[in-house]
């Protein structure tokens, strides 16, 4: 079968590096890709924004199936659109997208199915949030409704934070037609988990738990980023609480989509904060995580593709996984001022020599190659250094002693990437 992912980053390089070991794909193409992925695919000049171009692509070249990584694609309504042409792809429709693509209707949706969550109100009008707001008191979460890749949310530990969040965020002025709406929430207190569940609508299978750490600086300091670094599995998250997650978050998300008419096929990514009731939903997320799904992917020991062909197709019930019993452990290497600004085409070297640490990966996201084959940072996260290890020590020692390995002048990443896990 011949297959295309979707997408540039880590997350994509991932789904590519496990989807070309399968002994059912014949041919793999990514759209657009990047320079790790062009090592196990053929890389194509489609952006993954480019519906059309995709679409068309997939109809001239006897395309399969197709792996969508990303939000954007599938609240654009990518899988659809497959779809009326027969193709199956792996990802929700963009109605089903929705439990990301607006944060209004996921919380309408928890409530109506009794989801563990935290309490909130939606707001357009800013005297009426503003009232609540003063009911409510500090400390409180100031959401802009739609997709603000990770900078539409103010946990605000003061009212006139809150406030100014409150404001900017109604006045359309800082997220556009992302910031039209604003869901105010109840800050829950607790430690954050991801967990990954793989969804047909009617089966479900659950892959794994993961940490990751949002933080540019280490000890959780600074900006937020897409992401310095994760681990899996993250103990924190115990076979009872994994239960409980299954039975009072997962099973009613499914039922509960299927009875609004548009069941769930995907990835459920849910993260979670795990308060003094138990495992509360902060968000749900309708695509792998970047990059915890480097973790998962280095640990499973299966052959990743027929699981996401049953999770499009149906039939998941009659797949089984098996994992690694080692721990993953991933570092960013990011270009310096991420994610501020930061210089584009700088040179770095060293990768096969990390490639060939113990248990090591590196999984590529902003970088390409030059007319001489070498490799320049074209993003704000480049690499993605991921290793495997016995326990969470020998795999965070893996991976830094790979990080060593490379040579990057301009690239920057956290020392510290297991430091929950580690001090427990
Ligand atoms: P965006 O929509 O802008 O892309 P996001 O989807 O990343 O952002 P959330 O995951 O909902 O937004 O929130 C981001 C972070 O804010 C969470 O990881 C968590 O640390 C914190 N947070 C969100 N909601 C709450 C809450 N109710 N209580 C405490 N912390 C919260």
């Amino acid at each position: 079968m011949k297959i295309l992912v979707v997408g540039s980053g880590g997350r994509e390089h991932a789904l590519s590096w496990s989807i070309a070991k399968s002994p059912l794909c014949e041919k793999l193409y990514c759209a657009p890709g990047n320079a790790g992925i062009a090592e196990v695919a053929e890389c194509l000049p489609i952006k993954a924004e480019d519906l059309d171009g995709l679409v068309n692509f997939v109809q001239k070249n006897d395309i399969g199936f197709v792996v969508v990584g990303a939000e954007a694609q599938l609240v654009a309504g990518l899988v659809d659109r497959l779809e009326t042409i027969g193709i199956p792809a792996f990802g929700p429709s963009a109605a089903a997208a929705q439990l990301e693509g607006s944060k209004g209707y996921m919380k309408d949706f928890c409530a109506k199915y009794n989801i563990p969550t935290a309490a909130y109100a939606r707001f357009t009008d800013l005297a009426k949030a503003q009232a609540y707001l003063e009911e409510q008191g500090a400390p409180i979460v100031i959401k802009t409704d739609g997709l603000a890749a990770g900078k539409g949310v103010t946990v605000a530990m003061s009212m006139e934070e809150a406030k100014q969040a409150l404001e900017e965020a109604l006045s359309g002025r800082a997220f556009g037609d992302a910031g039209t709406e604003v869901v105010i929430e109840e800050f829950m207190q607790g430690e954050e988990v991801s967990f990954f569940v793989l969804t047909d609508g009617e089966n479900y299978l659950p892959l794994a738990s993961a940490q990751d750490h949002k933080r540019v600086g280490e000890g959780d300091t600074g900006p937020n980023t897409g992401g310095m670094g994760a681990y899996s599995p993250a103990p924190v998250l115990t076979a009872e609480l994994e239960q409980q997650t299954l039975e009072r978050l997962i099973k009613p998300t499914i039922e509960g989509m299927k009875s609004e008419g548009h069941p769930y096929k995907g990835v459920l990514f849910a993260g979670l904060m795990l308060t003094d009731q138990g495992p509360r939903l902060i968000e749900y997320n309708v695509r792998f995580g970047d990059p915890e799904c480097q973790t998962l992917c280095l640990r499973l020991k299966s052959d990743l593709l027929p699981a996401l062909i049953a999770t499009a197709k149906g039939g998941l019930d009659k797949i089984d996984l098996e994992w690694h019993d080692e721990t993953a452990l991933l570092v960013v290497m990011a270009a310096k001022g991420y994610p501020g600004s930061y210089e584009k085409n700088t040179r770095i070297d060293g990768l096969e020599q990390a490639n060939a640490t113990t248990g090591v990966t590196v999984f590529h996201a902003g970088t390409a190659r030059d007319s001489n084959g070498n490799l320049l940072a074209t993003g704000g996260r480049v690499l993605g250094v991921t290793a495997l290890g016995s326990d969470i020590r020998t795999a965070q020692k893996n991976a830094y002693q790979a990080v060593d390995q490379i040579s990057w002048p301009d690239g920057i990443c956290r020392r510290d990437i297991g430091w929950r896990e580690l001090s427990r």
